[in-house]
């Protein structure tokens, strides 16, 4: 199908993007069009006005900013998927995205900005306390990853502000994303997953951080999970126990790819490895 008549605008700046974004009265930014132009094909969403970054220069970089490491706007997936700076679940998260087209296309802001309740890198982003940066008509404004996933493909971004960088913090500590994949494996959108971050100090668990993915209506942390493994010495019971909270407050829904049951079920046996995989690392 075709999409319904659009107005495309090229912003070779994003002061030019940001002003295309404010005057339209639907419009949509477009950077790698992974999802958006199926979804535009579909009829599921008919912008007036489609503002394309692509050509803007400078926010294709991952540059190292002293406490944090920044992910431009136009990063592709391929780029964080072989970046040697980034943590592991993210890295990870951004190989096991789709396939090699889309991983060349896509891009992790993009990705990010999308929130769609099974994609591989918010859980990642969530679980590592990310900081989004918002550019809009008002200026430039940070959203920590715990506010920005807001519902089903809903973030806190708003209709004219463009996510310009993802700013990953250098926390320490060791971090791992695994999921099931739909087509099994790690192949496809995740029937669930998790992300895990966790920092020992002494033998002794002082931080943890789990998001899930493809579970509820967004990417969330698994609180529980954490509470019950901080202050542990982290060991396969501990992990095991804790695992057991994945969905303690979480509204796991049923969907084509698993009933509610199933979805918890994935959701423990993923948060228990990821959390696994990563203190195995430390
Ligand atoms: C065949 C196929 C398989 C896929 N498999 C997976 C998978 O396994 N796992 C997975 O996680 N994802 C998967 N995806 C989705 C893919 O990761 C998309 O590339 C990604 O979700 C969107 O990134 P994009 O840069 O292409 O964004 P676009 O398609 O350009 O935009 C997507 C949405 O985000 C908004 N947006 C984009 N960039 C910005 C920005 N900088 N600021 C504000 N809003 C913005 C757009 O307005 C639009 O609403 C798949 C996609 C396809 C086509």
């Amino acid at each position: 199908m075709y999409p319904r008549q659009f107005e495309y605008v090229a912003a070779t700046s994003l002061d030019e993007a940001v002003s295309a974004l404010a005057g339209a009265e639907f419009a949509k930014v477009m950077s790698g069009g992974m999802s958006l132009i199926p979804m535009m094909k579909l009829r599921l969403l008919s912008p007036d006005v489609v503002v394309d970054i692509g050509r803007i220069p400078g926010l294709d970089q991952i540059t190292d900013a002293g406490d944090y490491v920044s992910i431009g706007a136009l990063v592709r997936h391929a780029q964080t998927a072989s970046a040697q700076n980034l943590p592991r679940a993210l890295v990870d998260a951004a190989s096991w995205t789709g396939d090699v087209q889309v991983r060349n296309r896509g891009t992790t802001c993009g990705a990010v900005a999308h929130a769609d309740i099974a994609a591989d890198q918010p859980a990642a982003i969530l679980a590592l306390g990310a900081t989004m940066v918002a550019r809009g008509p008002n200026g430039t404004r940070e959203i920590p990853a715990d506010d920005f996933f807001v519902d089903t493909m809903t973030s806190a971004l708003q209709p004219d502000e463009i996510l310009t960088e993802i700013r990953i913090p250098k926390v320490g500590g060791a971090t791992a994303y695994d999921k099931l994949g739909r087509r099994g494996g790690h192949t496809d959108y995740a029937v669930a997953g998790a992300a895990a971050w966790v920092q020992k100090d002494n033998g002794t668990v002082t931080n943890c951080r789990v998001a899930l993915t493809g579970v509820g209506t967004k990417p969330t942390l698994a609180h529980g999970v954490a509470e019950a493994l901080i202050g542990t010495d982290g060991s396969e019971q501990a992990v095991k126990e804790a695992a057991e909270r994945a969905t303690e407050g979480v509204t796991v829904l049923e969907d084509l790819y698993g009933s509610e049951e199933y979805k918890a079920h994935l959701a423990k046996v993923y948060t228990r490895r990821a959390l696994t995989q990563a203190l195995a690392q430390l």
